[in-house]
């Protein structure tokens, strides 16, 4: 099967160590299989949009060393979002509006594993009300389970762990569960390797697809970085942008390759971007990751 990769990254700041780690890991994994790789960005909450990030994200990547494979894609294009109201439509025997106000939320939903569930308040509503409302999904009493290349099995019980959850928001804006599903199998993403804070939105993603009888990609979630506090580095956190001289460029790209265990060798520091490149495209294990960072059987009930 042909290899087709991609890095999403949300244009919510610029890039920062902890999203070059995620694409220097999902560009090696496609390269080192002669495979495509595609770049999109998840413009799709524009209240958290960031005015030019977008521009600095791909300027960043270009500068960093990155050659993606045809045009990038928007998710706030018109293509994109006709999509994702197609998919809507297929979906529509299992959605239902919530009306839920935050507040209302804030006292009905339990707090679970990961995050809070839902308590299906307007699951069985009878009538609509005349007001703006959330579209959110039945989720059923089945556990959803994949085989992440290093976090190993995974599963969660999608309706007593997560609960029925929103595919579209009150305010009109899409949820990220839907557009990257939609957009992933529109764009025939054979491979997703991204940060491992994702790892539990994967058993929505799982589903959504089953419904819309999408294939399901091969899963790879890469450990996240964490600064000195212990939490992950974040564009919310305001962890530092990328600097772009070129000595930096070159020392990160080490860098993130010592932090996915690759063990690039101290030689290649003197070397060019260009040979510490192709040294890494060469070697890519992701085994070696596996080994430091497996939990073989993280079986969520
Ligand atoms: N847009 C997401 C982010 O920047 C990544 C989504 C994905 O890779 O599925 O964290």
């Amino acid at each position: 099967m042909p290899y087709l990769g991609r890095f999403a990254p949300s244009p919510t700041g610029p890039l920062h160590f902890g999203s070059l780690v995620t694409a220097v890991a999902s560009y090696l994994a496609a390269r080192s299989q002669q495979g495509r790789w595609l770049v999109r960005i998840e413009d799709l909450d524009p209240p958290r949009v960031q005015q030019g990030a977008s521009d600095l994200i791909l300027r960043t990547l270009t500068t960093y060393g990155f050659e993606w494979d045809g045009e990038v894609v928007y998710q706030s294009s018109a293509k994109c979002q006709r999509a994702y109201t197609e998919a809507l439509q297929q979906l529509m025997p299992y959605i239902y509006p919530c009306y839920c106000s935050r507040k209302q939320l804030q006292h009905t939903t339990k707090q679970g594993q990961f995050g809070t569930i839902y308590a299906d308040t307007c699951r069985h509503l009878t009538s609509t009300l005349n007001k703006p409302a959330a579209l959110r999904i039945k989720t059923p009493d089945q556990s959803f389970r994949f085989h992440d290349q290093i976090y190993g099995e995974y599963s969660q019980q999608l309706h007593a762990d997560i609960g029925d959850f929103v595919i579209k928001r009150a305010d009109g804006w899409w949820a990220y569960q839907l557009a990257v599903v939609v957009d992933d199998a529109i764009q025939g993403i054979t491979h997703i390797v991204r940060g491992a804070d994702l790892l539990d939105n994967t058993p929505r993603q799982l589903y959504l697809q089953q419904l819309l009888n999408y294939p399901r990609p091969q899963y790879t979630h890469i450990p996240l970085v964490l600064d000195q506090q212990g939490q992950k580095l974040s564009k919310q956190s305001y962890a530092p942008a990328l600097a772009l001289d070129v000595h930096t460029i070159h020392t990160n790209i080490f860098k993130a390759l010592v932090f996915l265990k690759q063990s690039p060798p101290s030689t290649l520091i003197h070397e060019s971007t260009q040979t510490l490149w192709d040294w890494a495209i060469k070697h890519w294990t992701v085994q070696l990751l596996t080994h430091d960072y497996s939990q073989p059987t993280r079986t969520v009930s």
